[in-house]
């Protein structure tokens, strides 16, 4: 079963896959409580609901046994050189990774229902997610092996590197033998945490409030007057923890997947063609794109 999901997931077009058991993550609900009750999050609430379910997949999804994890590399071949206006990689692609990630969820929902019947699936409850649901999936791509959790709180995948999405389908189905997490690999390094405009890391967790990922993309407020010259030229997103470390710098390669196509203008804009952008514009643009969601947030569409 392991293996005909495993090929089926690569057929799918993802670039890997693990499986865990599913069960409650103790430790991590302790973290989450802590981290909430000192407001790491930020004005996220929607972090602090769902908590069982969030830190529990059988009270998400009743009768999940396994948790299949699912990875795609989105690391581009090129690469913006504006100094402002710069937008993370995850959202370079013309069409949302959401959208692109759930019809490959899709794809393989069929195979293995073809092969092993619907009933493998929850019939009354959503089971396979993409960022949308409360699902700590880093935490389940650790603990499938896939990858370790870095000191910037991201996962890396040896061959990989940091720039993966991560993918979940919860199914009904105990399986004879889980995956095992891999060591560590961070050691003494601390190249992201230096590197940090903002100091928002310390090891292991993240201060999402100074975090220019969630100041770009999430908040809705305007950028403390404190953190406004620490962006670092990023208008949505920012990859500079995730740009430092040896790890990606060892095993990022350019993605194969057509549809990640970048966006034409996240490399043909000038600053001040970003600048000049008026909402119809910007929405003409970035209409199919995750971009779409951090100009909402900041106002501009
Ligand atoms: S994404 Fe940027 S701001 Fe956030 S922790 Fe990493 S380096 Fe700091
Ligand atoms: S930069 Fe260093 S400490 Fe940070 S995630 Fe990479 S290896 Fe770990």
């Amino acid at each position: 079963m392991r293996e005909f999901i495993h090929k089926a997931a690569f057929s799918a077009g993802f670039d890997a896959c693990g499986f865990a058991r599913a069960e409650a993550l103790t430790e991590d609900a302790a973290f989450l409580r802590e981290w909430l009750s000192q407001g790491k999050h930020g004005d996220m609430q929607y972090l602090e609901r769902n908590f069982e379910k969030r830190t529990d997949p059988r009270v998400l999804v009743p009768d999940c046994k396994t948790i299949i994890v699912l990875l795609l590399n989105y690391y581009p071949e090129l690469k913006q050189t504006t100094e402002r206006h710069k937008i993370a990689k995850y959202a370079y692609p013309e069409v949302d990774y959401h959208t692109t990630i759930r019809e490959k969820l899709s794809r393989l929902e069929k195979e293995i229902a073809l092969e092993y019947g619907a009933d493998f699936f929850s019939i009354e409850h959503q089971h396979s997610f993409i960022d949308s649901a409360p699902v700590l999936e880093r935490r389940w791509a650790q603990k499938t092996g896939l990858g370790w959790l870095g000191k910037h709180t991201q996962l890396i995948a040896p061959g990989y590197g940091s720039y993966v999405f991560i993918a979940t389908l919860m199914i009904n189905k105990e399986l004879d033998s889980y995956d095992s997490p891999i060591n560590d690999r961070c050691g003494t390094c601390t190249r992201c945490i230096d590197a940090c405009p903002t100091q928002a890391l310390i090891p292991g967790t993240l201060d999402a409030r100074k975090c220019i990922s969630y100041l770009t993309i999430e908040s809705k407020s305007e950028v403390p007057f404190e953190l406004r010259d620490k962006l670092s030229g990023y208008s949505v997103g920012c990859d500079i923890c995730a740009d430092v470390c040896p790890w990606n710098k060892k095993w990022a390669l350019p993605h194969r997947h057509e549809e990640l196509k970048p966006a034409e203008v996240i490399f043909s804009w000038k600053e001040e063609d970003w600048e000049n952008a008026g909402p119809e514009e910007l929405r003409r643009q970035f209409r199919k794109s995750a971009v779409m969601r951090a100009l909402k947030n900041q106002h501009r569409i």
